[in-house]
């Protein structure tokens, strides 16, 4: 509806009393067990600590299974079986062998594709349309790609020899499950290494259902061992001593403690941590296609996603515009059942991380910012956040310096481009950015200047196998993805 505003200029609004009709994904195309072991040596293996634990869904508090918790016991046969299979089969076999089971794979990842999403969406809160469409799709792409370089050393690393590490410790977060672990363990098994992973604690499911596709593909047994548990489990695998690289990504906090354990030993390490992208528009930017973007950004996921666009920059002349024009957009933002097709922002992944949202929310108030949340109604049960923004940020403000990771974006405004380079680089953090602007020359002086591993231009969020992803300063280092993706899981001889 169009309505006449006080300057007799002309003002949107939109009519929320509609609603789509539900399309709800089915359940019953998902099999979960009610009770998960450890995939140890190529079976399920009870744990040694004899315990379990809940593992439920965000949207409803319902308990979806059990999984083991993995003492240092536990980790100690992983570790073994992983060492023996390195030793007797993975190191041996020819690199074109070793090609064909990542393959194999990938391809079953796509044949239990709908399986998989409905699992991730279940145990991790994300809408639906994200797993099918983003997750899953992203994964399986993955392991497609690094099956390829396989037995391509040689062209990945020009005149040198390589050699694998051996065990490589993989440990992963919540908000891309089975991605993550996608990301963690081809690269790992291209280059010959073999594994030992261990999803978060609150979203195991989906990593144990690739253990059983990697059951299925009959990779010989010890190549994956996937374990669960939480930090304890995490710790037991970083300071184990026939561990030869960490794999880590995850929250900065738990990022430092890993590398103080691991200084002074042979360990080798990658740290994929926490964020707080900028995303900058110019004025001569597409506005429409920069506020999808801003949107996509930030909203993308609950905000679970590390490199969120979670600090809009918007130049002064166009900042009233842009902030209307989001706060129209995030009012017909869909919130609710992850497992429904029209939704756009499922549930936030745990009750932990719910109370550090709001705790951020007040904070922001504290701080003399001003709030926006959508007016959208929030199911009764689970955990829920309706989409937020603050303006009225001041540079030094928490809410615009720490890490959020929920749905809310601070806006802050700016006149340079040099003054939004030092406000966009004044970050401990340094993992992704955009940029949004319809010239190509300042694209190339901001990528320049910007502190960031991924700049994104007039577009968010993209990824593909092909590009590496990682970060600078407290962000971490080491990257995944692409050719670079490879050399943190060899050693490069002459
Ligand atoms: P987290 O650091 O709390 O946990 C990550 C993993 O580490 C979990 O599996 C956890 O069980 C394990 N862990 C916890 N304590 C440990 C310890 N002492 N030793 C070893 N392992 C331990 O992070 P999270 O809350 O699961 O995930 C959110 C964080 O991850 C955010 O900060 C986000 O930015 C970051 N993240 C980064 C990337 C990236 O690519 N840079 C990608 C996704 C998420």
């Amino acid at each position: 509806m169009a309505t006449k505003g006080k300057n007799n200029t002309l003002k949107l609004k939109f009519d929320t009393s509609w609603s789509y009709a539900p399309a709800p994904e089915s359940k019953s195309a998902a099999t979960i067990n009610p009770q998960y072991d450890l995939f140890i040596n190529g079976e399920w293996q009870k744990p040694l600590s004899k315990k379990y634990f809940d593992t439920i869904n965000p949207a409803t508090e319902e308990k979806l299974s059990e999984v083991a918790e993995a003492s240092e016991g536990d980790v100690n046969k992983a570790v073994i079986a992983a060492r023996q299979a390195y030793e007797k089969w993975w190191k041996k076999m020819p690199a074109k062998e070793r090609g064909k089971y990542i393959f194999r794979i990938a391809r079953m990842i796509q044949e239990k594709a709908r399986e998989l999403a409905i699992i991730e969406s279940l145990d991790g809160g994300k809408p639906i349309r994200e797993s099918r469409d983003f997750d899953v799709p992203a994964a399986a792409n993955h392991f497609f790609y690094y099956a390829g370089w396989a037995d391509k050393m040689e062209y990945a690393f020009p005149n040198r020899r390589t050699e694998p590490l051996g065990v490589a410790g993989q440990i992963i977060p919540w908000n891309f499950p089975l991605l993550m672990a996608a990301w963690k363990i081809a690269p790992a098994l291209a280059t010959g290494n073999t594994v030992v992973l261990k999803p978060a604690e609150t979203t195991p499911l989906t990593a144990l259902k690739l253990a059983e596709i990697i059951q299925e593909s009959d990779l010989p047994p010890g190549v994956v061992n996937i374990i669960t548990g939480a930090g304890v489990s995490g710790a037991a695998i970083v300071n184990h001593p026939d561990i030869n690289k960490i794999a880590f990504t995850g929250s900065t906090e738990v990022g430092k403690i890993i590398q103080r354990a691991i200084a002074g030993t042979h360990k080798k390490v990658t740290l994929e941590l926490g964020g707080k992208a900028a995303n900058i528009i110019f004025e001569d930017a597409p506005i429409d296609q920069a506020v999808e973007g801003v949107i996509n950004g930030i909203y993308f996921n609950q905000g679970h996603v590390c490199c969120a666009g979670s600090r809009l920059y918007v130049q002064e002349s166009i900042a009233k515009e842009v902030v209307r024009k989001l706060k129209d957009r995030m009012e017909t933002l869909i919130v609710g059942d992850p497992l429904d097709k029209n939704t756009d922002i499922g549930a936030i992944n745990s009750r932990q991380q719910l109370d550090t949202i709001h705790k951020y929310l007040k904070i922001g108030k504290q701080e003399g910012a001003e709030l926006y949340e959508s007016s959208c109604r929030l199911p009764g049960k689970g955990f829920w956040c309706r989409p937020a923004l603050f303006t009225n940020v001041a540079q030094s403000n928490r809410i615009a310096q720490e890490e959020i990771f929920g749905p809310v974006l601070a806006v802050l405004t700016f006149r340079t481009d040099d003054e939004v380079i030092e406000k966009a680089n004044n970050s401990p953090y340094g993992l992704s950015a955009g940029v949004w602007t319809d010239k190509g020359s300042k694209i190339f002086n901001m990528t320049k200047r910007m502190r960031a591993g991924v700049i994104w231009a007039n577009t968010f969020n993209k990824f593909d196998p092909s590009s590496p992803f990682g970060g600078y300063k407290e962000s971490g280092f080491g990257r995944e993805g692409g050719l670079h993706g490879l050399q943190p899981y060899v050693n490069l001889l002459s």
